[in-house]
């Protein structure tokens, strides 16, 4: 659940929403499993969530988010399977130098030297390249759903950012609703650490295929 401190009728209306996606996203990937158009489906859920935050503009809320604040570049983040091969597709049809050059970021990244995971240290995003996100048009939906209504708190690394809970609610209906869709196809569908899934994904050839069959490949 995205808030503890939800209404049971707030509670109720996160689960209708979340299972309307799930059935709306079954109904198309029932007859997808082994095919790389269910890895183009998680466009979807994507582009979902964007309009989810643009409705919650459009009604008024004001994100304190601009072009080039990557606070929140710097906690964990998770992507599932398609999200992880669409982020790998998309760099692999980059130039040479281009794809080589991330796939060093991202084995630096995988191989600090630590007690604990990068991710625990807020150590920057192996894709966020001079305060940018280098794989911004194919990033996972919870860089999407990311936002804070004061920047201040971000930048003091506040445990609490304030958000819209419009934003939050929407994009984890869409985020749950299409998980549980890949899970009933027998698709794996658990979020994994981004950086090292993509690690993954570009040094096995065979990766995407094997997850189409229905095996764990990021466990
Ligand atoms: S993928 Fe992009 S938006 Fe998401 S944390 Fe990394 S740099 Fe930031």
């Amino acid at each position: 659940m995205p808030n503890d401190a939800l209404s049971p009728a707030e509670t109720a209306a996160f689960l209708q929403s979340a299972d309307q996606v799930r059935a709306a996203a079954v109904r198309y990937l029932s007859d997808k499993r082994g095919s790389p158009l269910a890895i183009t489906f998680v466009r979807n859920l994507q582009n979902g969530i964007d309009q989810v935050v643009s409705a919650a503009i459009n009604q008024g809320v004001e994100l304190a988010c601009k072009v080039g604040c990557n606070h929140c570049c710097s906690a964990r983040v998770e992507a599932i399977a398609p999200e992880v091969f669409r982020i790998a597709r998309d760099i692999a049809s980059r130039p040479a130098e281009e794809i080589n050059a991330h796939i060093e970021r991202l084995r630096v990244y995988d191989a600090m030297p630590s007690a604990v995971a990068p991710w625990q240290r807020r150590t920057p995003c192996p894709f966020l390249i001079d305060d940018l996100c280098s794989i911004y048009a194919v990033r996972p939906g919870v860089c999407r759903k990311a936002h804070s209504l004061d920047v201040a708190k971000c930048v003091e690394n506040a445990p609490e950012i304030p958000q819209s809970l419009n934003i939050v609610l929407g994009a984890e209906a869409l985020l749950k609703g299409t998980a549980d869709a890949y899970r009933e196809i027998g698709l794996q569908a658990a979020a994994h650490a981004l950086g090292p899934a993509v690690l993954i994904a570009l040094s096995d050839p065979a990766a995407e295929s094997r997850w189409l069959s229905g095996e764990a490949v990021f466990e």
